[in-house]
C-alpha cells in the first residue's frame, strides 16, 4: 500500500485543457489516454457546458475514469443556455474562454495541488492560450496541441503579413465574389500558387477588429511561447510545410499524428480508459450493420462535421445532387445542421422517400469507424482537420466543400498536393453535386484517388507503429518537455 501511495506521488500529472468543441476534445482526449498510458496522471479539464452534455449524451459512466485518470470542469465564461443539445457560438465561445477562463484555470490547479500528485504540466489546445500564461505563472512546462493542419498553422502564420500588405480586412463585401479572393499571395513558405481563397477564412472579413481576427492572430503568436507545439499530422503528409516551420520558428515542433490512429494501435486495450470517447452527440451505430451489406467502396459518406451548417436551400441542393447521381449514402445529419430556426424538414420527405432504398440517414455516427468500413469508397466532407485524417487513415478520397476557418487550406492540399480530393463550389448547385458524386464513385478520376488514398492510408499507419515517427516524437517530447528534469 505504501508503496503504491509512494508511486502514486511520484507520478507526473497532466492538466489537459481543450478547447470546448468536438474538433479539440476528440483528439485532445486520444492524447490525454497515450499519455497516460506512459505512467502520467491526468486531470482532463471541459467546460461546465459540455461536461453535462457529455453526461446527456453518453450518461454518467462516460466520465467516470479511474483513480489517476480524472475530469475537472470550468466554466467557460458564457451566459447560462437552457438549450443543452446544439453547438454553442464558435466566436463567442472564442471571446470568452480567452478573457474569462485563465483565472478558473489557475484555481483548479491550485486545488488540484493539495493533493498528490502535484500538477506537473499542462497540455493545451491551441486556441486555449491563455493556458501558457497559467504554466508561466506556475512555472511549469505547457504543451500545445495544434489540432489543425501544419498547412494552416502556416497560413495563420501569414495573416499579420497580409494585414500589413493590406491585402486583408476585405474592402467591401463585394470582395467575397467579385474575384478579389483569386488575388495570388507570394513567398509563403512551402505552399506555391496560394491564393487569399486558399487561406483561413477568417480573413474573408472587412473589419480590422473582427473577434475571429484577432482571436487567431494572438492565439497563434502565443502558441509560439509554449515550451513545445504538437501538430496533430504526420511528417510525410506535410514534411515540406513541417520543415519550413521549424525554420521560421524557434519552438520545437513534433508530429504525433494521427492522434486517434495513435491512440488505437498504442493504449493497451485493458487500460481504464482506452474504451471511452468523448461524443458530444449520441452515436448511432446502426448505420454499421447497414454498411456491412454494401458492396466494396461503393458508399459514399456524407459529413459535415460538428460545427458547419448549411441552409435550407444548401441542403436541399446537396439531397437532389445525391438522390440524382444514383449512389448509394450514408449521410450524417446533426439536428442543428441547417440554420433556419424550427426547420421541419419538410421539403425533405420526396428525397427521403426516393432513396429510401439506397440511402441512410443517421444524426451522429462512429466516423472513425465509419471511414475504415470497406463499404465506404468516397467521403463528402467540410474537409475538417479531424475529418481529412481520418479520412485518409480509412483510405477514403474526398468531395471537399469546405466551410470555415482553415478548411479552405485543408481542401486546396486534399485536391492539389495529395491527389485525394475534388471540390464542391461554395453555392452548391444539385447538377454539380451529382456530377462530382459520380466522377468519384464510379469515374476514373475517383478510382485513381483511391489508389492515392490508401498510400496515405499506409503511411498513416507507419507513423502510429511501434518505431513509427508519431510514437517516437510523443515519446521524446513527453521525456524531453513534459519531464524536463528526468
Ligand atoms: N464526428 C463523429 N461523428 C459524426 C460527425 C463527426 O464522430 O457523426 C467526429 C469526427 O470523427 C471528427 C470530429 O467529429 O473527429 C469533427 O472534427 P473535424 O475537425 O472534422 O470538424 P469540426 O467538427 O471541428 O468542424
Amino acid at each position: 500500500m505504501d508503496a503504491q501511495i509512494q508511486a502514486q506521488e511520484e507520478k507526473p500529472h497532466a492538466v489537459c485543457i481543450p478547447f470546448p468543441a468536438q474538433g479539440h476534445i476528440a483528439p485532445m482526449f486520444h492524447l490525454a489516454k497515450l499519455i497516460h498510458s506512459h505512467g502520467f496522471h491526468i486531470t482532463f479539464v471541459n467546460t461546465e457546458y459540455n461536461h453535462n452534455r457529455l453526461l446527456s449524451s453518453q450518461g454518467p459512466a462516460a466520465l467516470l475514469a479511474a483513480d489517476d485518470f480524472n475530469f475537472a470542469t470550468i466554466p467557460d465564461g458564457l451566459p447560462p443556455s437552457a438549450e443543452l443539445n446544439a453547438t454553442q457560438d464558435i466566436a463567442s465561445l472564442c471571446a470568452s474562454t480567452s478573457t474569462t477562463c485563465l483565472s478558473p484555470l489557475l484555481h483548479l490547479i491550485h486545488k488540484l495541488n493539495q493533493n498528490k500528485p502535484t500538477v506537473s504540466c499542462i497540455v493545451s489546445s491551441c486556441i486555449m492560450t491563455f493556458s501558457v500564461d497559467a504554466a508561466k505563472e506556475l512555472g511549469i512546462p505547457v504543451l500545445v496541441l495544434w489540432t489543425p493542419s501544419a498547412c494552416g498553422l502556416m497560413c495563420y502564420l501569414q495573416f499579420q503579413q497580409l494585414l500589413q500588405d493590406g491585402l486583408i480586412p476585405l474592402k467591401n463585401e463585394g470582395n467575397l465574389s467579385d474575384g478579389y479572393l483569386d488575388t495570388p499571395v507570394s513567398s509563403v513558405p512551402a505552399i506555391k500558387d496560394v491564393c487569399l481563397r486558399d487561406f483561413p477564412t477568417f480573413i474573408r472579413t472587412t473589419n480590422p477588429d473582427d473577434i475571429l481576427l484577432k482571436f487567431t492572430i494572438t492565439e497563434v503568436q502565443r502558441a509560439t511561447q509554449a515550451s513545445a507545439i504538437i501538430i496533430n499530422s504526420f511528417e510525410e503528409l506535410e514534411s515540406p510545410v513541417l520543415n519550413a516551420l521549424r525554420s521560421m520558428l524557434t519552438i520545437p515542433i513534433y508530429t504525433v499524428g494521427p492522434l486517434f490512429l495513435l491512440s488505437k494501435h498504442n493504449v493497451p486495450s485493458d487500460a481504464p480508459v482506452s474504451s471511452l470517447s468523448l461524443n458530444l452527440w449520441k452515436e448511432d451505430t446502426t448505420c454499421l450493420g447497414w454498411l456491412d451489406k454494401k458492396d466494396k467502396a461503393s458508399v459514399l459518406y456524407v459529413n459535415f462535421g460538428s460545427i458547419a451548417v448549411l441552409s435550407k436551400d444548401q441542403l436541399v441542393e446537396f439531397a437532389w445532387g445525391l438522390a440524382n447521381s444514383k449512389c448509394d449514402f450514408l449521410w450524417v445529419l446533426r439536428s442543428d445542421l441547417v440554420k433556419e430556426k424550427n426547420y421541419s424538414g419538410d421539403d425533405m420527405e420526396e428525397f427521403l422517400e426516393e432513396t429510401r432504398e439506397r440511402g441512410l440517414v443517421v444524426s451522429w455516427c462512429p466516423q472513425e469507424v465509419v471511414l475504415e468500413h470497406a463499404a465506404v469508397g468516397g467521403f463528402l466532407t467540410h474537409s475538417g482537420w479531424n475529418s481529412t485524417l481520418e479520412s485518409l487513415s480509412g483510405g477514403v478520397p474526398m468531395i471537399s466543400w469546405p466551410f470555415f476557418a482553415e478548411q479552405p487550406t485543408n481542401c486546396r492540399f486534399a485536391c492539389r498536393e495529395w491527389g485525394v480530393g475534388m471540390e464542391i463550389g461554395s453555392g452548391v448547385e444539385r447538377g454539380e453535386v451529382e456530377k462530382v458524386v459520380r466522377e468519384m464513385m464510379d469515374g476514373e478520376k475517383g478510382s485513381e484517388m483511391r489508389k492515392k488514398a490508401m498510400d496515405w492510408k499506409e503511411c498513416a499507419l507507419n507513423a502510429c507503429q511501434i518505431d513509427g515517427q508519431s510514437l517516437v516524437n510523443l515519446e521524446r517530447v513527453l521525456k524531453e518537455v513534459m519531464l524536463p528534469h528526468n
